[in-house]
């Protein structure tokens, strides 16, 4: 049986950075993925993600949002790949409902409340000065405006990919197409059972996304929702040019949390990346349907896009499903399998994780170290 220090299941945004922040100890590290990172299957692709860091979710993450900005611009360097791009972003709020998102009300208010206590430098416009600098968003004139210079856009694929080549040149060992069907607690150690073999580990993190329930005890997975999400490209008009520096871009109209679009700068001078937020829970990532219909575009465009965004054609260029794990109050979960000792679990992240993911992923590392 191979037998390793520290076993990684699930090489994602979260594992791929835990794996690359353990590698550097000299540990005998296995990453273990069901698929080959990065992928189109888990949470972590379409191109781009938006990161901030007055995370209006939780003041308890703006040190991650922080430290994975300052992780990735270092990864940068090192590895002269362009990974972040911070072209600042904008939350608007219509102002015509409370606005509720990710676990609470007053998302607009709380983004604002939580830059102003952790000095992040922004400004606040009403609606008239945000149409005057950005014509494209047709903001209402009871809306407000908030703009966070730091904020940006991150290339999720470019990240997974180079932590886990990083890793691999430390000296991490990686097995893709690898499922690991279960864990279980053998005396001092962990055995991870996959399909034709087993695997012995001293400790395991299990950073498995959307796959996190396989895992986890029956009583406690109704805690966690996987919900399945669309992304859009939707064609740009003939000569409308403010989409190329455009700032990343998030919309609260409603008082559902379905009642939300973000979007992002053009990436390829052609198109806009486009999605709303479904709260709905589906079922099993291996289950999920993938496919996208002519139908689900001309709701997108009919209920979200026309009237609210300029320049833009009712023409969608490509669509994607993506997943999200969500828990009621949105918040991360970290914690120990209480059945198998030594075994750590960490969440999705309900659908805001990829800008934590680095710092996150240099914590467990570091806490799984501390205890090995
Ligand atoms: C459409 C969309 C838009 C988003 N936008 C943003 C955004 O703008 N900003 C932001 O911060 N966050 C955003 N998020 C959330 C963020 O992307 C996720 O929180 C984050 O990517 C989750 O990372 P993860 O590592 O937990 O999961 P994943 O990256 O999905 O990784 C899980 C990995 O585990 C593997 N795996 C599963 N089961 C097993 C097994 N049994 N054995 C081995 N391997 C296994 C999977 O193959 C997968 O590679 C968005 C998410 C979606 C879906």
């Amino acid at each position: 049986m191979k037998k390793v220090d520290i076993a990684v299941i699930g090489l994602g945004a979260v594992g791929s950075a835990a794996l690359f922040f353990l590698s550097k100890s000299g540990k005998k590290v296995l990453g273990l993925d069901r698929f080959d990172p990065p992928h189109f299957m888990g949470s972590s692709h379409g191109e781009t993600r938006i990161t901030r860091l007055a995370v209006g979710e939780g003041k308890e993450y703006v040190s991650y949002a922080k430290r994975s900005q300052e992780i990735w611009k270092g990864l940068e360097s090192e590895t002269q790949n362009r990974l972040f791009n911070p072209c600042g972003g904008i939350l608007m709020d219509s102002g015509i409902t409370p606005w509720g998102k990710h676990g609470g009300d007053g998302f607009f208010e709380k983004t604002v409340g939580i830059a102003k206590s952790c000095s992040i430098p922004h400004s606040t416009w009403k609606s008239g000065e945000l149409k005057e600098k950005y014509p494209q968003f047709q903001l209402e004139d009871s809306g407000k405006a908030y703009f966070e210079p730091s904020a940006g856009l991150v290339y999720p694929d470019r990240i997974i990919r180079i932590q886990l080549e990083l890793a691999q040149q430390n000296g991490a060992e990686i097995k893709v197409y690898a499922p690991v069907k279960s864990i279980y607690a053998k005396q001092d150690s962990i055995i991870l059972e996959l399909k034709e073999s087993q695997i012995e580990a001293k400790r395991v993190l299990i950073s498995a996304g959307g796959w996190i329930k396989d895992f986890l005890a029956k009583e406690e997975r109704p805690d966690y929702k996987i919900c399945r999400q669309v992304l859009h490209w939707i064609e740009i008009e003939d000569g409308y040019s403010h989409y190329n520096e455009s700032p990343v871009f998030m919309w609260g109209f409603g008082r559902k949390p379905e009642d939300f679009i973000y979007g992002f700068p053009t990436q390829d001078g052609k198109s806009v990346k486009m999605a709303s937020e479904s709260f709905l829970e589906t079922t099993h990532p291996n289950n999920m349907d993938r496919s996208i219909s002519k139908k689900e575009q001309e709701i997108f465009w009919n209920e979200k896009v026309e009237g609210r965004i300029c320049g833009l054609k009712n023409q969608f260029l490509k669509s994607e499903v993506c997943l999200y794990t969500v828990r009621n109050d949105s918040k991360f979960v970290v914690k120990q399998l209480p059945t198998v000792p030594g075994a750590m679990m960490v969440s999705a992240c309900s659908g805001h994780g990829f800008k934590h993911s680095a710092a996150l992923g240099e914590e467990l590392a570091g806490r799984i170290l501390f205890s090995c």
